[in-house]
């Protein structure tokens, strides 16, 4: 019942423990809704994984896994003055992620001996140092005596070789008189370019973050389904829905499970969408031409139309005559962007 993740489990394993193992130095990311499948459960196939640390999006995540995976917890989000002080039990756990000067002075006056990653701005310009900060950085941390974990570089997603960015960076660090500098945390390298970084830079440890390829790097590993709820047959002109709209023709509505709380959208994910393909169906006198709008869900292998946007908890489907109708009960097809569905159900086979 509901909308339901159904992951094959030993394919998927077989997956986790392939990319590691093709992955040194692998940390994990477990942030948001865990991928999809929650960060508790990604937290404990961490330690099945046999990591040292996996990274999590922002300090509100940490309890969520601290208590499922026993090693440290990397903080991707930049360590910021007005954040809460940290739980003194996970004190030596947590690695922050620092990307101002003031913050390097700031956190270590507040918490002597924190573990510290500074974050350097790359060309995804989000958050880090420049060249300049770095400098002072060094200042503080050695006044401080503190423990530098390393560097952190947030790579854009790849076009092109991020190598050369990535040595730019590495040289400007090496210029700055970090002591104790041996450990760089990437993301977003392929894995030749991980290679090429190992050889050029072999007295660093190359950390890769990964989330996306590790958790979803299989897709053929997970489906997601939803159950028809319902099923109601229409003549063109019965009224239906929040808006009493009206069939342009007959058919049947399909109410299934999965809404707009599940992360369900108005418009498929990857759904053909040009406009050139929208102005042929309009010309074919398509549903869509009536304002019926292409949802996620598909039946015998073919994407619906919502009937109108979806509920909470639940969509409306139009199915026009002739189409196989399916049975309450039935499970249907869902895609869905994992990183944006809360499912009902996870089950792992
Ligand atoms: C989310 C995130 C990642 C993981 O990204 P994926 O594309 O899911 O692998 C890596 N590094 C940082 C800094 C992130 O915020």
């Amino acid at each position: 019942m509901g909308l339901t993740l159904t992951v094959d489990g030993p394919r998927w394993r077989g997956h986790l423990r392939a990319c590691a193992d093709a992955t040194p130095g692998l940390v994990p990311v477990v942030k948001g809704n865990g991928y999809g499948l929650t960060p508790g459960r990604l937290a404990r196939r961490s330690e099945w994984l046999g990591v040292d640390t996996i990274a999590v999006g922002t300090y509100e995540e940490l309890p969520e896994v601290a208590t499922r995976f026993p090693g440290s917890l990397l903080v991707l989000t930049p360590w910021r003055p007005f954040l809460p002080d940290l739980d003194p039990a996970l004190a030596t756990r947590v690695i922050h992620t620092v990307g101002r000067v003031d913050d390097v002075d700031a956190l270590l006056t507040r918490q002597p001996g924190a573990r510290i990653v500074l974050e350097l701005l790359t060309s995804m310009q989000r958050h880090g140092f420049s060249p300049r900060g770095l400098w002072e950085a060094a200042d503080h941390l050695r006044r401080h005596r503190a423990r530098l974990e390393g560097l952190a570089l947030h790579l854009p997603l790849a076009q092109g070789s991020h190598l050369g960015e990535v040595r730019r960076h590495l040289n400007d660090a090496v210029g700055a008189g970090l002591d104790g500098l041996d450990t760089v945390w990437v993301s977003h390298l392929t894995q030749a370019e991980l290679a090429s970084l190992r050889a050029s830079y072999a007295d660093f440890t190359i950390r890769p973050r990964v989330g996306t390829d590790l958790w979803l790097g299989d897709r053929g590993a997970l489906s997601v389904t939803a159950t028809v709820l319902d099923v109601h047959e229409v003549e063109r002109g019965d009224a239906f829905g929040y808006r009493a709209r009206t069939a342009p023709k007959s058919g049947h509505l399909l109410v299934v499970s999965g809404g707009t709380a599940h992360g369900i959208g108005l418009e498929a994910p990857m759904g053909e969408s040009s406009i050139k393909a929208r102005a042929s169906t309009l010309a074919r006198g398509g549903l869509d031409a009536v304002g019926f709008v292409r949802s996620p869900f598909s039946i015998d292998g073919k994407q619906r139309l919502f009937a109108e946007p979806p509920h909470m908890q639940a969509s409306m489907l139009f199915l026009p005559s002739g189409a196989h109708v399916p049975e309450v009960g039935d499970e249907i097809d869902v895609r869905v962007r994992y990183t944006a569905t809360t499912f009902d159900r996870i089950v792992v086979t």
